[in-house]
């Protein structure tokens, strides 16, 4: 489908992707639960986008799924349809719930490789059909921000990100924090790329540029999912950490620690850490705080999972090492290769 704001200079076009999630919802009369809806009643809901000089088209991905659902598959096809559709499109905002956005969001960082224009997610915490939805806000804004192009012609913002309660994250950057208000993610170690109040604010200091503009967008759809993560917490047990650390089925596990990437220093815990290693796994360490880093120098419990060839994650959220492992795993049979890579700062989801 593809409407176009009426008497208005057409300046973008943009390619709106529906995945499905709250703000496409509305309430099923008979079981009163939330179900997605046809697209085309967002659009109907939101008359303003017509008001912007840029052609919108969209595509609605089949089934449409709460987020809850999202596999690996959904990033796959979403990278392929952006690259199919990229020559045509100024810009992309996919709509998407709420639950795994920072999931898919870091994914697509990785995957979306040389990308030189803006991929913007969002969502909202209340159907867009509802009185006092933030879905309205949030698809307007996005849709200004993936059409924004700076005086060369450029976009300003050529990374993927997440648009939410007037604040543009860098995607790789944010975690969901709230299940009820409208603030519902956080960028805690990384500086908002935007913020939008009566005018939308760029940080084009913190908004990341491609060294090159002329390169073409090329995906990387191979993912390796045999990650685990294993959050470490008082009482964990020798058998459950084995499991998790030692099983055949794992070429990475990343280790959600306390603090500034502390575990506990007892003897089992660290036979296993030294065991897994051993084995070949690539273990992680990131820490378990809502903001921060890992270092691993502070203290003596996480001076010996250095020691014992744990890598840092430095200030990574779970989500961002998590894609960037799949990531990496699927270009690589070699765990030293990808291990090389860990601490590598790829597409700004880390400060080394
Ligand atoms: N469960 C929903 C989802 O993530 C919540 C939302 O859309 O915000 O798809």
């Amino acid at each position: 489908m593809t409407f176009t704001s009426q008497n208005r200079k057409i300046r973008s076009s943009i390619l709106m992707i529906y995945t499905g999630g709250t703000i496409g919802m509305k309430e099923d009369p008979v079981d009163l639960t939330l179900k997605p809806f046809d697209f085309d009643q967002i659009l109907r809901e939101v008359p303003e986008l017509e008001k912007f000089a840029v052609k919108i088209d969209s595509h609605t991905f089949d089934p449409l799924i709460d987020s809850s659902d999202v596999e690996p598959e959904l990033w796959q096809a979403l990278a392929t349809l952006i690259r199919d559709q990229y020559s045509h499109y100024d810009g992309f905002v996919v709509l998407h719930g709420t639950d795994t956005m920072s999931y898919s969001a870091s994914a697509l960082s990785f995957m979306l490789e040389n990308l030189c224009k803006p991929v913007i997610f969002t969502g909202s915490q209340l159907p867009i059909g509802a009185p006092r939805t933030d879905g309205k806000e949030n698809l307007v804004s996005a849709v200004e921000i993936a059409s924004a192009k700076d005086a060369e012609g450029h976009a300003l913002v050529p990374e993927v990100a997440i648009f939410f309660d007037f604040r543009l994250m860098r995607g790789n950057r944010t975690t969901k924090v709230n299940a009820e208000n409208f603030n519902a993610f956080v960028s805690p170690n990384f500086p908002n790329l935007a913020e939008a109040g009566i005018s939308i604010k760029y940080n084009t200091t913190a908004i990341r540029k491609p060294l090159r503009w002329d390169l073409p967008l090329q995906i990387s759809t191979t993912l390796d999912t045999r990650v685990s993560i294993l959050k470490i917490h008082p009482g964990i047990t020798p058998q459950i950490v084995r499991n998790i650390l030692c099983g055949p089925e794992t070429r990475a596990v990343i280790l959600e620690t306390y603090g500034s990437g502390n575990a506990p220093s007892k003897k089992w815990f660290m036979d296993i850490v030294n065991e897994a290693v051993g084995m070949g796994k690539i273990l992680v360490n990131v820490t378990q705080c809502l903001a921060g880093r890992v270092n691993m120098q502070l203290y003596a419990t996480g001076k010996s999972l250095e020691l014992s060839g744990v890598l840092s994650g430095y200030d990574s959220t779970t989500e961002s090492m998590l894609a960037k492992l799949f990531y990496l795993l699927g270009k690589s049979t070699g765990n030293a290769w990808v291990a090389s890579w860990i601490g590598q700062d790829l597409i700004g989801e880390i400060s080394i």
